[in-house]
């Protein structure tokens, strides 16, 4: 349960009831191409283009973009996304380089890496995580973030990735308590806070992000219980954004949630204590990362 963003195109009538907040202007401008282009080349997936993410053309433009390792195929079934359920391929060693000289080649200062979950593997592809980070952090002036599976709650296996001190450990709790068991069933609530708490508890600390979806079919209250389970397990930076359904066999969208009730989740988050908050109807989890762990960062220091 690594890619909250996989759920984007309206693939079904629902689609047609979309709200006007919610619909996406192609914009191809930038670095778009230059992006595009180089993806292409290295043949590295990313989640952008796997979870057909709505935000793809401007974060292309901006010349970033989240990287997959581990392939495309998931071991997992969550309800919500849309990237391949199959038995996957075996690992490719030469990811971590190929991830490096796509980032020397874009010259990115922040890269996201994710991963499909590999329950196949021994370490569930941590090692190649922790590879991955440090042939980044090798090159000048570059930030990394780490958006990673639950490792099925090991943590040893956590720290294996958090040993090459990724600057942001990201890890999605997804959803509020009660719809875990349906949305996401080979997952758990508390197994995925564990996980952060291990993460903020590590030093050097990293930041430490998670991301939620609405309109899943939780209330107010429970998202906000959600977010305060979220601080106590010392999670500090924040994505929400909307759930849209890839098809009619994905999980139904239970609500549109305007974007003036995104801004006032935003602002009941600050005031639980998380230091940078991206809310919004097409916030994904790497949604403007880079200015995200700008934000944390200067709390941090300030
Ligand atoms: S664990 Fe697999 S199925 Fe679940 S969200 Fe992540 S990529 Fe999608």
């Amino acid at each position: 349960m690594v890619i909250e963003a996989a759920m984007s195109r309206p693939a079904n009538a629902a689609a047609s009831r979309r709200p006007p907040w919610i619909r996406v202007r192609l914009r191809a401008a930038g670095h778009f191409a230059k992006v595009a282009q180089t993806l292409r080349v290295t043949a590295l997936p990313t989640v952008c283009e796997e979870a057909d993410c709505p935000n793809q053309s401007e974060c292309f433009s901006r010349g970033t973009a989240t990287v997959m390792i581990l392939g495309k195929r998931c071991t997992r079934q969550c309800r919500f996304c849309a990237v391949k359920s199959a038995i996957p391929y075996p690992v490719d060693p030469s990811e971590p380089e190929r991830v490096a000289a796509l980032a020397r080649e874009l010259a990115l200062r922040h890269v996201v890496v994710t991963s499909v979950t590999r329950d196949d593997l021994p370490d569930g592809g941590a090692e190649l995580f922790a590879e991955t980070i440090t042939r980044l952090k090798v090159l000048p002036g570059v930030t990394v973030e780490v958006l990673t599976p639950d490792f099925g709650g090991d943590e040893h296996l956590v720290a294996t990735v958090l040993f090459a001190e990724p600057q942001v450990f990201n890890h999605n709790l997804e959803t509020v308590r009660r719809l875990q068991p349906a949305v996401r069933p080979q997952a758990g609530y508390e197994r995925s806070l564990k996980v952060l708490s291990v993460a903020a508890a590590w030093r050097p600390r990293p930041i430490v992000k998670s991301g939620l979806m609405v309109g899943l079919g939780e209330t107010d209250e429970e998202l906000m219980e959600t977010l305060a389970d979220l601080r106590s397990a010392g999670c500090r930076s924040l994505t929400l954004g909307q759930y849209l359904a890839p098809t009619r066999e994905h999980w139904p969208v239970s609500r549109f949630v305007p974007p003036e009730q995104f801004a006032r989740y935003r602002e009941q988050a600050l005031a639980l204590g998380f230091t940078a908050v991206a809310a919004g109807p097409l916030v994904r989890s790497s949604y403007r990362a880079d200015q995200l762990t700008a934000e944390a960062r200067m709390m941090a220091n300030g």
